[in-house]
């Protein structure tokens, strides 16, 4: 059975919540999403919940590597990356066996939550490192991209020097890229053909299988979509706002709507690749 379909594009779930950081210098550095997940992940450091984020962070251009984030300010500059799959399970494994850490919290895409949680369900190697994980965040996504050809192409036909680019996004059919501050819509047509092929057959826009899937609506910049799926999951937001770490409110259906309509249309393209494969 598919964990999304049409009639059910986000899974399941027990709220859909906008939500943004209480602390107004979390939110003066995560402009397009109020600082919410980083918000929520400092508030777990800080009060003993996790001792650990692994989080992907940017190194050079747009190329991340998997850090362990201890502490508010690293927690601040480690943006969760979206736009390239880092190589997972060794890197992650590496992480946690080398680091003195007893529970971390998580920031991945919808298919690494997706790894993590066979993991936890159907271990097949050693399962130390996996035990470690106390919550999983999801990151929405619609796909990451073959990354030299990529860059190529923001800087051969758009002049975008990929070392000051701030945040790749899904906007209708246009890729928003900010730069320097600045917006620059590129057709999605246009860089489709730079998606890694596994994307484009991937039907999880939101991370179905994540105790917090996390994102953006268009219509309501300056906060984080927070789809909370798990019990833990549901209860770490609301401690977070009791603690004063987090402004919550319920999603309204407009929302709603808009993220199901982005997560249908990942859904009709990876049928439409799967049934060129087959
Ligand atoms: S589109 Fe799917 S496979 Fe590709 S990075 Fe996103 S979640 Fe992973």
């Amino acid at each position: 059975m598919s964990l999304v379909t049409l009639d059910r594009p986000l899974g399941e779930y027990q709220e859909i919540l906008l939500a943004r950081a209480t602390d107004e210098s979390i939110r003066a550095q995560k402009v397009a999403s109020g600082g919410a997940v980083s918000a929520l992940l400092i508030y777990m450091l800080e009060n003993g919940i996790v001792d650990g984020i692994v989080v992907a962070k940017r190194v050079r251009g747009l190329v991340a590597e998997l850090v362990i984030a201890r502490t508010r300010e690293e927690v601040l500059q480690a943006a969760g990356n979206r736009w390239s799959v880092l190589p997972y399970t060794t890197k992650l494994r590496e992480a946690l066996q080398s680091e003195d850490l007893k529970r971390v919290a998580l920031v991945g895409l919808p298919c690494q939550a997706q790894f993590l949680y066979q993991m936890r369900m159907f271990p097949l190697l050693e399962t130390d490192f996996v035990s470690k994980i106390y919550l999983i965040i999801s990151l929405f996504c619609f796909g990451t991209f073959a990354s030299e050809a990529f860059v190529d192409l923001l800087k051969l036909r758009y002049g975008l020097e990929p070392e000051r680019i701030t945040y790749i996004g899904l906007e209708k059919n246009f890729i928003k890229v900010v730069y320097d501050s600045e917006e620059k819509l590129i057709p999605l047509q246009e860089v489709l053909p730079f998606v890694q092929t596994g994307c484009l057959v991937c039907p999880d826009y939101t991370g179905v299988l994540s105790d917090i899937s996390a994102g953006i609506s268009e219509n309501y910049p300056g906060y984080t979509v927070l789809i909370a799926r798990s019990d833990r999951g549901l209860e770490l937001i609301y401690r977070a706002r009791d603690h004063g770490y987090l402004e919550v409110r319920k999603a309204s259906a407009d929302v709603i709507e808009e993220i199901e309509t982005k997560a249908r249309g990942k859904i009709v393209r990876a049928t439409r690749y799967m049934s060129l494969l087959l």
